[in-house]
């Protein structure tokens, strides 16, 4: 009886230690990546603290890129969710947490000066390393064009980062993101400056691009801020949140590129 009990609990021992069987011949045609979104964000802050502010807090993200040299870290494990985005909305999703790649960069963001707020710009080998990253990541999620987002996109009302130095642009450059023809933005802003469309349209069209945006009408503080937020990304040279002719021609073309 002993002998018998031993036997037993070894073979349950055993069959604990190997945890469930599980038969990997066969995978579904049916599936693919959980990312649909790649974010980005700087961390207001040097390496050392970013390092130690992504690693040993609440915040997180699945990529840190440093300035000088720009060093590609993962923080993060891509099939794992990184805490970098929180309350945030894109094309009614919530939540992007669990729906995206977070990219940080190394950069102080802003600070107030005596004329104003000032910005650190990118430095450009940190940039092109993001780039090499970022076609990567589209590649390997198989992401539509528009999948690239800044963290005051997704969160205008109480985020700016990546800011107005982010250089969108240079993205656009790589076929990354979306860009829409210099020549048709001046053709089409001459239209709009001669008749600029309500608040209304303005509102569906930021909604039409994915923003969470008020649509009542009226150009609150909210929808400034989602303007500002989309002109910081295409029109960077003035952010202020006004509706006007040349912001409605780049929500225009941007919606309809035929
Ligand atoms: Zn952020």
């Amino acid at each position: 009886m002993r002998v018998f009990c031993l036997v037993l609990f070894l073979a349950l021992l055993a069959g604990c230690a190997r945890g469930p069987q599980i038969d990997t011949r066969y995978s579904a045609v049916g599936q693919n990546s959980r990312v649909q979104y790649i974010i980005l964000h700087y961390t207001s802050a040097d390496l050392a603290r970013s390092l130690r502010l992504l690693t040993e807090g609440e915040v997180s993200s699945h990529y840190l890129i440093g300035d000088a040299p720009p060093t590609i870290y993962r923080l993060v494990d891509e099939n794992r969710r990184a805490w970098h985005v929180g309350d945030s909305q894109w094309r009614g999703r919530t939540w992007l947490n669990a729906s995206t790649i977070g990219i940080e960069l190394v950069n102080q963001g802003y600070y107030e000066g005596p004329n104003g707020r000032y910005w650190q710009p990118f430095a450009p080998a940190q940039i092109e390393a993001l780039i090499v990253l970022l076609q990567d990541l589209m590649r390997r999620h198989d992401l539509a064009p528009g999948s690239i987002l800044g963290h005051s996109d997704v969160a205008p009302q109480r985020k700016v980062d990546p800011g107005p130095l982010f250089p969108w642009r240079r993205l656009a450059e790589a076929g990354l993101v979306p860009w829409p023809d210099a020549q048709a933005v001046a053709r089409q802003q001459a239209l709009f400056a001669a008749s600029l469309p309500s608040v209304a349209w303005f509102q569906a069209q930021l909604a039409l691009q994915g923003y969470d945006v008020p649509r009542h009408g009226e150009l609150d503080e909210a929808t400034r801020n989602v303007l500002a937020a989309f002109q910081m990304k295409y029109r960077p040279a003035r952010y202020d949140g006004e509706a006007d002719a040349e912001t409605a021609a780049l929500l225009l073309l941007l919606n309809s590129p035929d």
